[in-house]
């Protein structure tokens, strides 16, 4: 997706801002506005959940002041014209990743929501005992514990591709002896949330992993939880039959996830949850269910939140210029992985080169300080950073099991608020050092 010419180039909103303060990040971001406690808000934790955007606070507060209802219930004109914004939004949502239909677009209430729904209204009518399914070490517990789970279920087998320690990306060395016809399910995270990427350069193993899987028939899920702010995606060109994210990680409402499926799927999807808006006719002896994507979205599904994702879409598409956000992401990782590796037992985590070309993430620990304790100490400089397993507890075992530290960045931050945070971790490393 190419950014149109805008008065501040979004991609620049950090960095511009704060070196010449031209418009206050706050403009764009009400919760960065400075506060009593901190002059400047350094927010490092959008791979967990993203500022929401002013335009979107405004869009869903205005739907709110004025006359709504129901989608697809109400035959009065304002609840028309809410059922017309929210078709909309799914064709907006639909066109940002290059789904060829709106009828693929299912709104969920999170990354979480939309991978537990494939699960159940896919997977476990196709799985039987014997079947394969394939997923890699580094997923997020929505994903790996969701497979071991269902495995246990219905009597497959999870593989788990694991991380190599040496590259940090998914060694799928082992990949060709698994392929076989009873591989059912592939499901990976395109970007993990503690390494960033782990596909090499460009995702070119997941692509190859792709071509593999699906040559024996399997059905690919991913999880682009960590992507969708950071990268364009093309369902299409990706080649995968389910795809998952988050809006709130995208600077949108939470309890709104998006699960894209291929309409070629739809045959072999059964609704699981039931209710008003999914049904075409009910009796005693005789049910039947709206197409897809409706008989997947049982009850009054979050319009609000819908109508907020409208907005926060509007705002990508004029403004947002992946190929310069993710050069600026990038370059903060390069920033702080420099900084970090110039201080004394501190270990960074993850492919430090691709980080630098491709990342938003960084992730670490320091010998000897709990990653909550540095965490906890960082926040009282203004740093909102993460610290513990980051729900993808398979992964640290690479690393001795250890919590880490994890500062993630946006369109939002600087170089600026990365010098900020280095100073930050200096003293609070150096007083920790000295407590014990
Ligand atoms: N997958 C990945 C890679 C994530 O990072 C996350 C959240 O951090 C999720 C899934 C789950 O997202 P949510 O908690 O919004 O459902």
């Amino acid at each position: 997706m190419v950014g149109r010419a805008c008065k501040i180039p979004i991609h620049y909103l950090g960095m511009v801002t704060n070196k010449i303060l031209l418009t206050p990040l706050s403009h764009y971001f009400p919760a960065l506005a400075p506060s009593e406690k901190a002059s400047q808000q350094c927010y490092f934790d959008s791979a967990a959940t993203a500022c929401t955007l002013a335009s979107v606070i405004e869009a869903m507060s205005n739907f709110y002041e004025r006359a709504h209802g129901s989608v697809h219930r109400g035959v009065y004109e304002s609840a028309e014209r809410t059922t017309t914004q929210y078709e909309s939004v799914r064709g907006q949502v639909a066109q940002f990743i290059n789904a060829r239909s709106s009828a693929e677009i299912i709104f969920t209430a999170g990354a979480t929501d939309s991978l537990n729904t494939i699960a159940y209204v896919w997977a476990r009518h196709i799985l039987e005992p014997g079947d394969g399914i394939i997923i890699t070490q580094a997923e997020h517990h929505a994903h790996y514990v969701l497979w071991h789970e269902m495995a246990r279920r219905y009597g497959a087998h999870v593989y788990v591709l694991p991380i190599d320690p040496i590259t940090s990306c998914v060694d799928v060395s082992g990949l060709d002896h698994l392929l076989t016809k009873s591989i059912k399910v592939f499901a990976a995270t395109m970007s993990s949330n503690v390494l960033g990427p782990i596909w090499g350069a460009d995702n070119y193993l997941l692509r190859q992993c792709i071509t593999k899987v699906r040559s024996v028939g399997a059905g690919v899920i991913i999880d682009a939880a960590q992507t969708i702010a950071h990268a364009p995606i093309d369902v299409e060109r990706l080649e995968c039959d389910f795809l998952a994210f988050s809006v709130h990680k995208m600077g949108g409402p939470t309890g709104l996830g998006v699960l894209y499926a291929r309409s070629s799927m739809h045959a072999h999807m059964k609704p699981y949850r039931f209710g008003g808006g999914m049904v075409a006719a009910v009796a005693d002896d005789f049910m039947t269910w709206q197409a897809a994507p409706h008989c997947f979205e049982a009850g009054t599904p979050p319009i609000a939140q819908v109508v907020g994702l409208g907005a926060l879409l509007d705002f990508y598409t004029k403004y947002v210029d992946f190929a310069a956000l993710r050069q600026q992401e990038a370059t903060l990782c390069a920033q702080l992985i420099g900084a970090l590796e110039s201080i004394p037992g501190v270990h960074v985590v993850g492919n430090k080169e691709l980080l630098s070309s491709q990342g938003h993430v960084v992730s670490f620990y320091v010998d000897g300080i709990h990653a909550h304790d540095l965490a906890s100490s960082l926040g009282q400089y203004g740093c909102a950073v993460r610290a513990g397993d980051h729900c993808a507890q398979p992964l640290s075992s690479l690393w001795g099991n250890k919590a880490t530290v994890r500062a993630s960045f946006f369109m939002y931050n600087s170089p600026a608020q990365v010098e900020h945070l280095i100073a930050a971790l200096r003293n609070c490393i150096s007083r920790w050092r000295e407590i014990l």
